[in-house]
């Protein structure tokens, strides 16, 4: 078992704050009258505040991840925890973040409106991870590190046996963002939370799920880590009507499993087709949702995709990305229909 000292890891102001503690945090329940919380007490399906813990819904999620509920941050889309997982941890002007690159442009974003340094570790030219540059990079200062895994946007896993070493040789907090997890082969670094103290895994209920309008995300880790995040949250981070959706969800999977199976499918069919696209120079393998292409003007493919009323991501002044567009898979009819644009433009 890999500890973390959480007297090191924590910014000693979190280490020894107490939490606001809500009216809601006493007492729930039905069958009382509740006077405490300052509500309107007109019965609508909203007027009261919605459960600070999330009971029924870290219920159900630590059901299906066969974790306990203690191991469940649930937060306003995954890049809460981002953004409580730096201030947990990182003094501004002292301590850093690090990451690699290319990759998700939240873990930056927010060490940066923390006022905490952002180091990145490139990616292979290939995309691979370089885990003897990553190795090399760390630094005492580094009390996190972010991976993703399938990375966004070129769609590629890191080893577990890359992790491990990782995992082993980080002194702060490796955070796994899994949010295209559902959309891999592999399974995912779950088992790893027993064995390291310093590991966090992402998921989000926005890309397989189908949820993106609701705001909901998943920090997995330790109950020692967990207790911190959820001591530092909004009381109220997770509203009514999202602890709701997420529930009847996860009642019936069924149409999460055939969606997930049918992007799967269409993604391999995406892939296969654009490599038959003369214009096309790569496509990459892709373990998530989406696919990264290169091709030998993006600025200009963009925007003519764009007259065809076609929005893809440009990513091409990302490291190592030049020329690169990410194309999100959609349903059949929009996936024929962009191959057939792509054949047009570019032949
Ligand atoms: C889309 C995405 C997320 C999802 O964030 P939410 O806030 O849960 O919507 C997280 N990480 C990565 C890498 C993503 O691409």
């Amino acid at each position: 078992m890999r500890h973390l000292n959480l007297e090191y890891w924590l910014r000693p102001n979190i280490l020894n704050m107490k939490p606001y503690s809500s009216a809601r945090d006493e007492y729930s329940g039905a069958d009382m009258i509740f006077l405490d919380a300052n509500e309107n007490p007109f019965e609508t399906a909203l007027n009261r505040y919605p459960d600070p813990k999330q009971g029924l819904l870290k219920e159900k999620i630590s059901d299906l991840l066969g974790v306990h509920p203690e191991q469940l941050f649930i937060g306003n889309g995954s890049d809460e925890a981002i953004d409580l997982l730096i201030r947990a941890s990182c003094q501004p002007s002292q301590d850093r973040v690090l990451s690699i690159s290319p990759s998700y442009g939240m873990y930056q974003v927010c060490a940066e409106i923390q006022g905490v340094a952002f180091d990145k570790v490139l990616l292979n030219n290939d995309f691979s991870f370089n885990t003897d540059r990553i190795k090399t990079a760390i630094h005492p200062s580094h009390k996190l590190l972010f991976l993703c895994s399938p990375n966004n946007p070129t769609g590629n896993t890191i080893s577990r046996a890359d992790l491990v070493q990782i995992l082993e040789t980080f002194g702060g907090v490796v955070v796994v963002d899994e949010a295209y997890i559902d959309f891999s082969e592999t399974a995912g670094f779950l088992e790893l939370l027993s064995s390291f103290e310093n590991l966090v895994l992402l998921r989000t209920f926005s890309k397989a799920w189908g949820l993106a309008g609701i705001r909901c995300g998943i920090a997995l880790s330790n109950s020692k880590i967990i207790s911190i995040l959820s001591k530092i949250k909004y009381p109220y981070n997770l509203n009514t009507l999202t602890q709701k959706m997420v529930v009847e969800a996860l009642g019936k999977p069924e149409s999460y499993k055939n969606q997930v199976e049918l992007i799967i499918q269409e993604r391999e069919l995406l892939v296969n087709e654009l490599s038959l696209i003369d214009g096309i120079l790569e496509v990459y393998p892709s373990q998530a949702n989406f696919v990264l292409i290169k091709v030998k003007d993006a600025h200009q493919l963009y925007g003519l995709l764009l007259k065809e009323e076609i929005v893809v991501r440009n990513r091409s002044s990302q490291d190592l990305c030049e020329g690169c567009l990410r194309l999100t898979i959609g349903t059949p009819n929009e996936n024929q229909k962009v191959l057939k644009t792509l054949q047009k433009l570019l032949s």
